[in-house]
């Protein structure tokens, strides 16, 4: 049996994300890191948010964060989703520090739980932005 795959709408490249996305089409998750202040910085932009350096570097990040909020979203916003409800969407603290908002596949989800991304060629190939699950 095959799954027809929904047509998500899909993110915007620019000059700041690129390296974000082309991460994550490789199932890896990229955080820029203020050279100035040391900080992970989320999401992608061309200043540190902390001590608005420019000196900005990209480095492969670990994966793994803690759920610090979420919904369960039954009325998605765009049609791609629908057969899909209800959709976890969480805040996540990742170990770098810096926080992102992401989908949360499978599982029981709750605040302060472990989570961890979805490194597989599958997850990046299906869903345009990271997706994480339970650790
Ligand atoms: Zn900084």
């Amino acid at each position: 049996m095959t799954e027809t795959i929904p047509h998500y709408p899909q993110p915007v490249t620019d000059a700041d994300n690129r390296p974000f996305l082309d991460g994550w089409r490789r199932g890896q998750l990229y955080l820029q890191h203020c050279r100035g202040c040391g900080k992970a910085v989320f999401y992608p932009r061309s200043l540190c948010p902390h001590c608005w350096s420019t000196d900005l570097e990209w480095r492969q990040a670990s994966g793994r964060g803690t759920v610090v909020s979420y919904s369960r979203i039954y009325r998605p916003n765009h049609p791609a989703f629908n057969d899909e409800v209800p959709i976890v969407l969480a805040e996540i603290r990742l170990a770098e520090g810096a926080a992102l908002l992401a989908r949360i596949l499978r599982g029981d989800v709750e605040s302060g739980m472990e989570v961890m991304l979805m490194a597989s060629a599958e997850a990046a190939e299906r869903f345009p932005l990271p997706v994480f699950q339970p650790a």
